[in-house]
């Protein structure tokens, strides 16, 4: 492992840059993760989030900057590097043809495992993710939630020190994710630094130490869950439930002078963000003044307003404010949104 100071990193990354012809995909990304830690990179669909582990796993070569992975630069210790991480790409790696035990003595093999203890690891592993009972089952025949719980143990079959997951629990159902989430935890109960992409806020908030979010390729945050919402905090979200909402009159909201922001959320509720209360430079009206001046635009564009309230601001609101990207978006299923490359996690550049 890296050192600094007494901390050790489990990830150390500077500059780190990858480009696509035109297409910058990451951009300068500096970031350090110490060992230990669940470290999520959350961002919209084309962020930069599967770009950046394809780096940082040895898949894709960086087009400038550095990264060292439990102490190995990427570029440097290509076979350490692979020894040392494990990897659940957003796409199952492993053969649909196999059994789920064929398939975990098939990666203890292709990672170096010594031929006497395969068989003992893979069996320790299928207890351990609740499959023994499947292991002669073809992995064709298992559900999502199941293939994806086989693809987390097939990445840990050499013991990594770092564990990257690229979108782990996309597509699963709500019981599913939650199980894999938990196992997530344990995993990193038992000492395995964590790295996980997602573009699901509540993920994130749930799961990680410290969350960085990256958008159009570059880190703009990186805090723990607790400090981005305080940073959200600082301003005043109202939230005015309207009978319906026409999308052009937002940008008048965004347009008052006190406010920081506005945006949909659901299909007719508006939040405005009102900078804070104190404003030395303009004097802005926020807070309760802010509340009225909000009110009286929305009565003049002949909005009726069903109810307002004042919001205490979660880690969404706090990502909205830092990246200007609307929550909705967000929560789009990247399965089925329409710029989605499928198998972006597989192959080569
Ligand atoms: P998603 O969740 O949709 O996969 P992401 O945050 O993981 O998003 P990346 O897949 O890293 O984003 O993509 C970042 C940008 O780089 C996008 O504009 C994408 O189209 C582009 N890109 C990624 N891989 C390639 C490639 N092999 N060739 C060309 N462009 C690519």
């Amino acid at each position: 492992m890296t050192s600094v100071g007494k901390e050790e990193w489990a990830i150390v990354v500077s500059g780190l840059t990858k480009h696509y012809g035109e297409v910058v995909a990451v951009d300068e990304v500096s970031f350090k993760v110490p060992q230990g830690e669940i470290f999520a990179l959350l961002g919209p669909n084309g962020a930069g989030k599967t770009t950046t582990i394809r780096m940082l796993v040895g898949l894709s070569c960086p087009t400038a900057g550095d990264a060292q992975v439990a102490g190995f630069g990427i570029g440097a210790d290509l076979v350490r590097l692979k020894e040392t991480v494990g990897v659940v790409p957003e796409t199952s790696n492993l053969y649909e043809e196999l059994t789920l035990l064929q398939n975990l003595i098939f990666m203890a093999e292709l990672y170096g495992v010594p031929r006497g203890e395969r068989r003992g690891r893979a069996e320790r592993l299928l207890a351990e993710f609740g499959l023994l009972d499947m292991r002669e089952t073809i992995f064709r025949n298992l559900s999502r939630g199941f293939k994806r719980r086989l693809t987390i143990a097939a990445a840990l079959i050499h013991s990594p020190q770092v564990l990257f997951l690229d979108e782990p629990t996309l597509g699963l159902d709500v019981m599913a994710a939650r199980n894999l989430r938990e196992m997530i935890r344990e995993l990193n109960r038992d000492g395995t630094t964590v790295f996980l992409t997602t573009h699901n806020i509540p993920e994130a908030e749930a799961l990680a130490n410290r969350v960085g979010i990256i958008v159009k390729g570059r880190l703009i945050a990186l805090e723990s869950p607790e400090a981005l919402r305080l940073k959200a905090q600082a301003a005043t979200i109202i939230e005015l439930n309207l009978e319906r909402l026409p999308e052009p009159v937002i940008e008048d909201f965004s347009a008052l002078p006190f406010v920081s922001q506005a945006y949909k959320e659901g299909d007719s509720r508006l939040r405005v963000v009102l900078e804070e209360v104190t404003s030395p430079a303009r004097e802005a009206p926020a807070g309760p003044a802010g509340i009225y001046e909000v009110i009286q635009l929305a009565q003049s564009k002949g909005l009726r307003i069903r109810s307002l309230s004042t919001i205490r601001p979660t880690l969404e609101d706090a990502f909205v404010q830092l990246t200007g990207v609307e929550a909705e978006v967000m929560r789009m299923d990247k399965v089925s949104s329409p710029g989605a490359r499928p198998g972006s996690s597989g192959g080569g550049d």
